[in-house]
């Protein structure tokens, strides 16, 4: 696949909403709308063309007991490489996958340091667990570590009174949401329940992972401050799985998490009803295998997102969002090609017919059968 210089790519190059053009060529890893003048051992490509999808909610490096080796990590790229997310924002890894960016093929990754959780509230191993007094300085020391954002655990069970809750006292959250941004990053952070999300909003946060504990109270906040969401929805449909594994010891949390499934794309389309920022991430790395984008884009659809604004998620806004470039001229031809118009047949996005980064194809059908589709392996139980 090495050595090509030229690739033309014809066909419908879908360059923003509403907006297409016929052919565009790839020359020296670069994008551009004039035919080259000495346009010799040219490649085509015939197809429907987004930009690189972007996975918003990624974690490379990071497995079911925490950090994973370089050639795990790298195989978790690939994966969400050859489904077609060609820009990952990584929400939180314990290891150091700094390397990764001296390989042109693989994805660029936007990260995120390690997540920070407060003691003993997350899983075992993935995070940095501090308590509320440290939470500010922990943030500073992300910060300095990511690619300008940092990763907070906003809620998880607790044990005694056996539900989800906040994990951080209000004034803790401001301090590190300042002091975060005065470090010049931007802050997410997960949330599966409501009560947590009122004081991160009006804390100034960033963003919100999971965000599926939004009520008619909070999405008008969110939408006035522009927080923005990442429903995971690929992740959320793991819920009843893992509240029948915890129902035994922990009935409260396993009927709100059933609660929460419930009412998933209500809540998701209520939030981009009221204008409330949202992007495409899947939680690959976790408790979810990575190369999920297809199914998460779709999953948004059924959640009666209108499809322009599902694809919006997933390319061009989000690219805005992370401060990268979209099909532009001379941007990185980070791009994939779709046998039919995702517009019309968004299962499509599944099945690329080719992905191509920085201008090389770095992967084509048929891809290993079942790759996108494979069953979830269950989250480690926050009640073992
Ligand atoms: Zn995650």
């Amino acid at each position: 696949m090495g050595g090509v210089t030229i690739l033309r790519i014809r066909g419908r190059v879908l360059i923003g909403p509403d907006e297409t053009r016929g052919d565009v060529w790839v020359v020296g890893g670069r994008i551009t709308f004039e035919r080259p003048t000495a346009a010799r051992d040219v490649v085509t490509l015939d197809g429907w063309v987004l930009p690189g999808l972007v996975d918003a909610h990624s974690h490379v490096g990071l497995g079911l007991a925490g950090a994973v080796d370089d050639k795990t990590a790298e195989e978790q790229a690939v994966a969400d490489r050859d489904a077609g997310a060609l820009l990952l924002r990584d929400a939180g890894s314990p290891t150091d996958t700094r390397w990764t960016d001296a390989r042109d093929d693989l994805p660029p990754i936007v990260r995120a340091g390690r997540h920070i959780a407060r003691t003993r509230r997350y899983i075992k191993d993935f995070a940095e667990e501090v308590e509320p007094g440290e939470l500010a300085g922990a943030v500073r020391r992300e910060a300095r570590r990511g690619d300008g954002w940092v990763k907070l655990v906003g809620d998880w069970i607790d044990r005694e009174r056996g539900d989800l809750t906040s994990c951080w006292p209000a004034d803790a959250v401001r301090a590190a949401i300042a002091a975060a941004h005065r470090e010049g990053a931007r802050v997410t952070a997960h949330c599966f329940a409501e009560d947590a999300l009122r004081d991160l909003a009006e804390a100034g946060i960033d963003c919100v992972e999971h965000a599926t504990g939004l009520t008619e109270d909070t999405i008008p906040l969110f939408a006035e401050r522009g927080v923005a969401i990442v429903p995971t929805l690929v992740n959320i449909g793991t819920f009843p799985g893992l509240a029948a594994q915890g129902e035994a010891r922990y009935p409260r949390w396993a009927a709100h998490m059933r609660r929460l499934h419930a009412r998933r794309y209500d809540t998701v389309r209520a939030a981009h009803d009221a204008g409330v920022p949202l992007y495409t991430g899947t939680d690959g790395g976790s408790s979810l295998p990575h190369g999920l984008i297809g199914s998460e884009v779709a999953e948004l659809v059924t959640a009666g997102i209108p499809v322009d604004d599902a694809l919006a998620a997933a390319t061009w806004s989000a690219r805005r969002w992370l401060g990268r470039p979209g099909l532009t001229e001379g941007a990185p031809a980070d791009l994939v090609v779709y046998a039919a118009d995702p517009r019309r047949d968004i299962g499509v996005l599944g099945h690329p017919s080719r992905v191509v980064l920085r201008g090389r194809v770095v992967a084509r059908t048929p891809r290993a059968p079942g790759a996108a589709s494979r069953p979830s392996r269950p989250l480690s139980p926050p009640f073992e």
